[in-house]
């Protein structure tokens, strides 16, 4: 996360993000799971203007139900308002340093109720997790991955995961995409940041391209396949990221100009995560 905030923050983030890709890629093979994904394209990135303000300027949060995680895992808490009266510290039932129990408290100094250990006093912190995959274009059709994991299993999704330590952004994106498609993928450019700030989640989404002509699913995934724009399944896409992503993405084909696009997704209150229509797409930013 904090790596994303760089990189799009900076008056000058064409010059940064060339500049810190170029660096952990020299390395990569180092920290990979799978060596072979050492590749990111240099010349490809479009030039941003973000003006700090304006980019970080205050979310706007919703009552509304949770997005499912992307890999499966649990689902935090249903609404706004328990989320932010819990800050998240409900499930931190012991000390992740010594194993002793908590309690719940709003910390000398501090606004949110955490989790702070009773027994050696360490105040457990949450922060937003990110997920990243890519848009992967081929011969004018693109790659998308069938679930066959909960949940939304059977449904269509971009390959993506929640971002490693260790690894940057594109890195991780390349990597889920390896996971989930058994593809070799080049990065071409940053495409969309889209926050969840409800769920506590940051999608990343680089546009790629196939390095070489082969994919296959992966253990997550039951089917991969290349579609033609027209035929893209918007009725059984996985999560409502998935869908602003292509919706964007369709967005862009018809102008005939690739753009970046900056979003918090807040789901309309009293939907289910299945809903994956029932969104506003707030502070839409493109560039
Ligand atoms: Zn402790």
């Amino acid at each position: 996360m904090l790596k994303t905030i760089q990189i799009l923050g900076s008056p000058s983030c064409c010059f940064s993000l060339s500049h810190r890709l170029k660096k952990p890629y020299s390395n990569f093979h180092l920290i990979s799971r799978n060596p072979i994904l050492a590749a990111v394209s240099k010349s490809h990135f479009c030039a941003f203007r973000f003006r700090k303000g304006r980019f970080f300027r205050a979310f706007q949060m919703s009552h509304t139900h949770s997005e499912p995680s992307p890999d499966g895992g649990p689902s935090p808490p249903s609404t706004s308002s328990a989320l932010l009266s819990a800050g998240f510290t409900r499930k931190i039932n012991f000390c992740q340093l010594c194993g002793g129990p908590t309690k719940h408290e709003v910390p000398d100094g501090e606004e949110k109720p955490r989790a702070i250990c009773t027994r050696c006093g360490k105040i457990a912190y949450e922060n937003p997790k990110m997920v990243v995959g890519c848009l992967i274009e081929h011969e004018n059709k693109i790659l998308l991955c069938k679930r066959n994991i909960q949940p939304s299993h059977g449904l269509w999704t971009l390959p993506a995961g929640y971002m490693e330590i260790g690894e940057s952004a594109s890195e991780g994106a390349i990597r889920e995409t390896w996971e989930e498609a058994n593809a070799q993928v080049e990065i071409m450019s940053p495409f969309a940041q889209l926050d969840i700030p409800l769920i506590g989640q940051t999608y990343v989404i680089f546009l790629a391209k196939l390095k070489r002509p082969h994919f296959s699913p992966g253990p997550e995934s039951s089917e991969c396949k290349l579609f033609a724009l027209e035929d893209i399944p918007f009725d059984s896409l996985a999560f409502s990221s998935m869908l602003v992503t292509l919706n964007l993405y369709m967005e862009d084909k018809k102008t005939g100009r690739a753009k970046f696009h900056y979003g918090i997704i807040n789901k309309r209150p009293g939907t289910s995560p299945s809903e994956i229509r029932e969104y506003t797409l707030d502070s839409h930013m493109r560039c």
